[in-house]
């Protein structure tokens, strides 16, 4: 049980994702930990590290998938530095509404920024499923093994 105001949604969109009810661009996905490449791109390369199981907020990750979860922001970090002119790479979270937690299934943004760029904040273009799987395609290859 948690004190924070998290979003709630009828069925959880990254789990529909995971289950294959909705279209989604999944770069990784090993038993514990998944990587979504977001269609709101807010830097280069920019993915969503997620547990594969539906976990709110970083207030019910142990130390088991804390870890995996890490693992997988660092294997998302490789292959974000791996892409053209990536000069640093932004981690981010949030929890609760209060802070810009949109989806209730605890995840970690990870992505690019290239010289003189920053990441994006507020509105951003979605992309199509198609786009995000060319961003995939562009990663896969700097992605290091599990
Ligand atoms: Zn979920």
């Amino acid at each position: 049980v948690t004190g924070l105001d998290l979003p709630t949604e009828r069925s959880c969109s990254f789990c529909a994702y995971l289950d294959g009810t909705r279209s989604y661009t999944i770069l990784d996905r090993t038993e514990h930990v998944a990587i979504l490449v977001t269609r709101e791109q807010r830097g280069v390369g920019h993915v969503l590290v997620i547990p594969a199981q539906h976990v709110p907020s970083i207030l019910q990750v142990d130390q088991a998938l804390g870890g995996a979860l890490m693992h997988g922001i660092v294997r998302a970090a490789t292959a974000v530095e791996s892409l053209d002119g990536v000069a640093g790479i932004s981690v981010w979270q949030n929890n609760g509404i209060a802070a810009e937690q949109t989806i209730g299934h605890v995840h970690f943004h990870v992505a690019g920024v290239r010289q003189g760029q920053e990441t994006t904040r507020g509105p951003v273009p979605e992309l199509s499923v198609d786009e995000t799987d060319a961003i995939a395609a562009e990663l896969r290859p700097g992605l290091p093994p599990v």
